[in-house]
């Protein structure tokens, strides 16, 4: 029996209990940090395979490792598994039509209860394969919430957990079937506190020291600062406190919400810090004070190649997902639910990836990937996303997968996104996405020098040391997301 056939077998005979878990997962469609019943249907299944669970790591309720060991436990490979859910995309499962099941209710927009679901299918599959050949390793599931809130990987990295791992395989549902190149950017959020002193606006302006005027100020010297900065990078800001309504009163209190986003940690960090810079000369022409909190950071994602080269093959190996023409309808329907505008926004896109006198053709009859794309290192564009995986491709090698779960250009966190995620595509793309995670996994347990390789191309990029971009004081923002 050929090692896919093997591993197979295993995704195979664990198929029934990961659909239920998938579906219990959408059902319960909780959202950041309260994923309490999603993260419980997970270790309980991980249990009855074997595993031992640490719940509540990091300091996050929701988040948990599951562990097991064959023989001396090492090498060590992680899996990763999501499971909250977005707020307002309740929708019923598998219906091409807008219907909520709970009025501006929660709902599986992005996928993750087929993430979580399908990376528990890979830890079952890998450790099927270590305990039936006696082969020596330890493998670790990591239940990481909120990756939709303020994210928990970047906590787990902190605390050390992904120490002594020896690489990460994990997955997103996705419209393709891919190793994907691209990369996604740092990130870091902070609120700018700024306090002045109140005053009768008409009667005494002389002796008030507008806390507005300085977060106006920031804004201001934020908007000239962007054009000495890198291209890829960006500043957002919002208020969140302007200081009341009441212009006849000098504001004396404002807090005004900053994200700065570069694609690399270090430049992201080197921005940050001109964007506080900004914030001081504002307090300090004001006559304000001024304090800043950072709330979140998340490193950028970079696939490790090493181990991208190997994932790819697994996916060749593994090929697509096999659609039936119901499958194909049911995408096309999905397809034809977004408004025309979309919908040809989406055929310029897939011409980047579907040879472009294809791509109608391909929408009207196979709108499903039904193919696989290899990794390609040379892609290096920047997604302007960013995501926790970050942090964990910084603390060890790290790979995504990504296997279509809904139909060619379907559009993330969106009703029909939900919808899919609870149909025979999104189970399948699950299945097969268990299937090429585990296969890549038995590949690199065997193979130090690979393994070592992959390690050396991570000392090149962390200079040999997973660094936090959050300072010790943030700590996850439980029931405050
Ligand atoms: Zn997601």
């Amino acid at each position: 029996m050929s090692t896919l056939d093997e591993i197979r077998s295993y995704v195979e005979r664990n198929a029934d209990e990961t659909v239920r878990i998938a579906k219990k997962i959408w059902e319960y469609a909780e959202l950041s940090y309260t994923e309490v019943r999603s993260a419980a249907e997970l270790e309980n299944a991980l249990e009855a395979e074997g595993f031992s669970v640490e719940k509540g790591i990091a300091g996050i309720p929701t988040a948990f490792l599951a562990s097991y060991t064959e023989g001396s436990g090492k090498p060590v490979v992680g899996v990763l598994g999501e499971y909250d859910a977005l707020d307002g995309l309740s929708q019923v499962a598998g219906r091409p039509e807008r219907e909520e099941i709970v009025p501006g209710g929660c709902g599986h927009g992005c996928g993750h209860n087929l993430l979580g679901a399908g990376s528990f299918a890979a830890a079952v599959a890998v450790k099927d394969y270590l305990k039936n050949n006696g082969i020596e390793g330890k493998v670790l599931f990591f239940g990481c919430p909120a990756e939709e809130g303020a994210g928990s990987k970047q906590f787990i990295a902190r605390a050390g957990y992904f120490d002594d791992v020896d690489f990460v395989y994990t997955w997103h549902p996705s419209s393709r079937n891919e190793v994907p190149g691209k990369s996604s950017v740092a990130i870091m959020g902070a609120n700018f506190i700024f306090n002045g002193i109140a005053s009768h606006a008409g009667g005494a302006p002389h002796l008030g020291r507008s806390a507005l005027d300085a977060a106006e100020l920031m804004n201001v010297g934020c908007n000239y600062l962007r054009e000495h900065m890198i291209d890829q990078a960006r500043i957002h800001y919002a208020y969140s406190n302007a200081g009341g309504t009441a212009p006849n009163v000098v504001q004396s209190h404002t807090v005004i919400k900053y994200e700065v986003r570069a694609p690399k940690v270090n430049q992201m960090q080197e921005l940050f810090t001109r964007v506080v810079d900004v914030a001081r000369g504002a307090a300090l022409m004001t006559g304000t004070t001024m304090d800043y909190e950072i709330t979140m950071a998340f490193s950028d994602y970079i696939q490790n190649k090493t181990l991208a080269a190997v994932m790819s093959d697994a996916l060749v190996e593994a090929g697509p997902p096999s659609w039936t023409q119901e499958e194909y309808r049911l995408a096309g329907e999905f397809f034809r639910t977004y408004p025309k505008s979309t919908q040809l926004n989406i055929l310029e896109q897939l011409a980047e990836y579907i040879d472009p006198e294809e791509v109608e053709r391909t929408m009207l009859t196979r709108p499903l990937d039904s193919v696989t794309r290899p990794f390609d290192p040379k892609e290096t564009r920047y997604e302007s996303g960013s995501t926790d995986v970050g942090d964990v491709g910084y603390a060890v090698p790290t790979v995504t997968l990504h296997v279509a779960t809904a139909g060619l250009g379907n559009v993330g966190h969106s009703w029909q996104n939900t919808a899919l995620s609870n149909s025979s595509i999104g189970m399948k793309g699950m299945l097969k996405a268990a299937e090429v995670m585990a296969l890549a996994a038995v590949n690199t347990l065997g193979k130090p020098d690979l393994i070592a390789k992959a390690r050396q191309e991570l000392l090149r990029k962390n200079g040999g040391q997973y660094v936090c971009p959050l300072p010790e004081y943030v700590q996850p923002p439980i029931g405050k997301y």
